[in-house]
């Protein structure tokens, strides 16, 4: 099987949930070819090594100045071609905001559906399986989609990245796009960005909050743990709802998406619209009611009141 992926560029650099998408594609899809497709001004050759280590098998490049920014009309463009020439049987991309624009874009062109936000895809004999969390992520749709080729985009923070991939440098094309000026009619003006400080994404460690902290100037011990172990904090909607601290660390279903190795949840009851955000490698959970729901997705528990527990960790880790 032929599968394409869309290799976004985030701050000049590959986005890192392409690369989770290509370990998540190697296991599942270990015999079939995967090509990466990778647009831009300039192709830098690191990004290509990188995409290789992780598994790409082929990178087509297409290099335009139209192609500096995202924008819809080069991008779809550029990918139609890509995928006229390759013929692919799955075409896939990140669920950021340029990947959930692009490929509903690329199905429509093609008069067929997509799946989107996937948390996972697995083969049935020889229909791939799409799965996607639904009703407050209390259940997972199962999809199978029409069409000879099939279009999906993945949740962010969905699949892990190896962090010792070793794959080897790919084949690389170039496709040469023409651009008309029908296909510039939106021009790119500038970026933005949010004032954030916090980066959720890419912590290794994570020391959690929810209600159970009790307030505002609670979260100082949550703090200090987080920067005694080199992490940083997050909370749950309850949190940021009762402004016990900025929205930007919240974590979950409408936060962000996290994939730790560790992640200590404290007083925090385990809701599926909070987990569905947490992908860690080890769970450790502090809660006083010993029938919280967040002890079955714990790979360790202690049960306890946060406000004795959490001070016993700091001075032991001091
Ligand atoms: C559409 C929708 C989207 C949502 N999106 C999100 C989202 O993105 N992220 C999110 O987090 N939530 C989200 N929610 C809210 C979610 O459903 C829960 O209400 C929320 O996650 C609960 O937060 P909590 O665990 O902090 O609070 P609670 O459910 O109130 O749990 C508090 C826990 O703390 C424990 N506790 C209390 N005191 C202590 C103590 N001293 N020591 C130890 N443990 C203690 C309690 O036993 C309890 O288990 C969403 C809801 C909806 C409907």
């Amino acid at each position: 099987m032929k599968i394409l992926v869309f290799g976004q560029i985030r701050d000049n650099a590959i986005e890192e949930n392409v690369l989770g998408i290509l370990n998540k594609l190697s296991e599942v899809f270990a015999d079939s070819e995967i090509s990466l497709a990778l647009l831009a001004n300039q192709i830098n050759n690191d990004w290509v090594e990188e995409l290789g280590k992780h598994g790409a098998k082929k990178v087509y490049t297409v290099e335009a100045s139209e192609l500096e920014n995202y924008l819809s009309y080069p991008y779809v463009k550029s990918m139609l071609e890509i995928i006229e020439k390759t013929e692919p049987s799955l075409v896939l991309a990140a669920g950021t905001v340029f990947g959930e624009d692009l490929i509903p874009r690329l199905a429509v062109h093609h008069g067929i559906s997509c799946a989107q936000r996937i948390v996972d895809i697995s083969l049935d004999i020889d229909n791939i399986l799409f799965h996607t969390p639904v009703r407050d992520d209390q259940a997972m749709r199962v999809t199978k989609l029409v069409g000879a080729i099939k279009f999906a985009t993945t949740r962010t923070g969905a699949f892990f990245i190896n962090e010792n991939p070793s794959g080897k440098s790919p084949e690389v094309e170039k496709v040469e796009v023409t651009f008309e000026a029908e296909d510039m009619l939106v021009k790119h003006i500038e970026i933005k960005k949010a004032e954030r400080t916090v980066n959720l994404k890419d912590a290794k460690l994570i020391v959690a909050g929810g209600r159970g902290v009790g307030g505002k100037d609670n979260f100082q011990i949550l703090k200090d743990l987080a920067t005694l172990l080199n992490g940083e904090i997050g909370a749950t909607r309850a949190c940021t709802d009762l402004h016990w601290i900025e929205e930007t660390y919240e974590i979950g279903q409408t936060g962000q998406s996290v994939s730790p190795d560790i992640y200590i949840a404290a007083g925090i009851s385990g809701a599926p619209q909070h987990l569905s955000g947490v992908k860690a490698k080890t769970l450790i959970s502090i809660n006083k009611d010993e029938g919280a729901p967040i002890f079955n997705y714990s790979d360790y528990g202690i049960v306890g009141d946060l406000h004795e527990i959490l001070p016993i960790l700091k001075k032991k880790l001091e």
